[in-house]
């Protein structure tokens, strides 16, 4: 089977300097929050271009520290798209809080900035959007609507970090930014990482004791917290790797226009698009297909290609029998039931892309030469 994402040819790529750092880490054991962690914290904070960089356990970790530092509580409801990866409500509900679901813009599959005020009650206490695929959600709007309800806005750059919005990078748009660092993300460690971005001392502040159980002090526990900590040892190879994150997000770039332009005329598929303002970095490369999406991935599993669907249900169906609540979100619907993301990746081979792209036309072709 062809590789959905090729982690290995990265490391042969890194291989020497990561070890190397590895080797340093081992050898002065500070394993919980040595000097490798505040150098990437300087060294992310820097290249996003915000004043705070708080590194932790996961991207989710991140979404839920950040709700946890603007004092996200019991009944209070969080605005986020209906079309996500499954965190983006969990961390809301772990809260004891309510995720109202929005619908999203089919161009881009993004929160529909047009359905958000409709979603605002007295109860609504941020906005929690989420940069999907790679690509930031409409955040000067977004920012528009939430100043004029004085509300926070978080976002989930999970699948976007290094992706930019009117020029300004993702992470840096909003009240607090959050990302993840799982392996197959933009920037992807070697376990599990993440972290937040804030331009606001008390909050940043708020986020470094949450991460240490609320610790203000040594032994000192002044607020709820968690075990939050990015290792030691992840930091280390992230650092290796953000020296290679713009080389990489070229790469992608490259990858997704080769996509583009090879499949552009198949009318089974709608391929993904950038809006002007926006820079994507593809965390995935995830396509529309018109009819036939099962029948589509079986024909090209069958030829050794792995497709995958992110995401099958929406968060609304996997809220079903807790929630209520929500608006219908039928451009959600549809996206659940059609996307698919193809094998994608900085070291996508060109023979590998060649395939990928031969075998989706014959299939398409093959599809569409059958009734409906
Ligand atoms: C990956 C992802 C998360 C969670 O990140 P983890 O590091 O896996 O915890 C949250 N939201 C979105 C949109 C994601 O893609």
């Amino acid at each position: 089977m062809m590789k959905f994402i090729d982690l290995q040819l990265q490391y042969e790529h890194i291989k020497k300097n990561v070890n190397e750092r590895i080797q340093r880490v081992l050898e002065h054991g500070q394993f919980i929050m040595g000097p490798e962690v505040y150098e990437l914290e300087e060294k992310l904070a820097d290249y996003v271009g915000v004043k705070h960089c708080i590194t932790c356990s996961s991207g989710t970790d991140a979404l839920l520290m950040s709700l946890m530092a603007l004092g996200i509580k019991p009944n209070d409801e969080v605005i986020i798209p209906a079309f996500s990866f499954y965190a983006t409500a969990e961390v809301i509900l772990l809260l004891g809080a309510t995720p109202v679901c929005v619908d999203i813009d089919p161009a881009t599959y993004n929160i529909d900035t047009h359905q958000i005020e409709a979603a605002i009650t007295e109860r609504t206490k941020a906005i929690m959007p989420v940069s999907l695929y790679g690509q930031c959600a409409d955040f000067k709007r977004i920012n528009n609507i939430a100043q004029k309800h004085n509300l926070p806005v978080i976002e989930d750059g999970a699948q976007s970090f290094g992706a930019t919005h009117h020029g300004r990078k993702s992470c840096s748009l909003t009240t607090i930014g959050c990302t993840s660092f799982f392996p197959t993300k933009p920037l992807g460690c070697y376990g599990d990482g993440g972290a937040c971005f804030t331009d606001e001392d008390e909050l940043a502040a708020a986020l470094r004791q949450i991460r240490v159980h609320g610790q203000s002090g040594r032994y000192n526990h002044t607020r709820l917290g968690i075990n939050g900590r990015l290792d030691t040892i992840q930091a280390a190879i992230l650092l290796e790797k953000l020296d290679i994150l713009e080389d990489e997000i070229f790469l992608r770039e490259t990858k997704a226009a080769n996509y583009q332009k090879h499949l552009k005329n198949t009318s089974l598929l709608t391929l993904p698009t950038a809006k002007d303002e926006n820079s994507h970095v593809f965390g995935q490369y995830t396509v529309l297909i018109q009819r036939d999406r099962d029948l589509v991935i079986k024909l090209m599993k069958q030829q050794e290609t792995p497709l995958f669907v992110h995401y099958p249900r929406t968060i609304p169906e996997q809220l079903a029998s807790s929630h209520k609540t929500n608006a219908p979100s039928p451009i959600s619907n549809i996206a659940s039931q059609s996307v698919v993301s193809l094998p994608f990746g900085p070291y996508l081979t060109d023979d590998d892309q060649v395939n990928v792209i031969k075998r989706l036309i014959a299939v398409s072709e093959k599809i569409q030469s059958q009734p409906t």
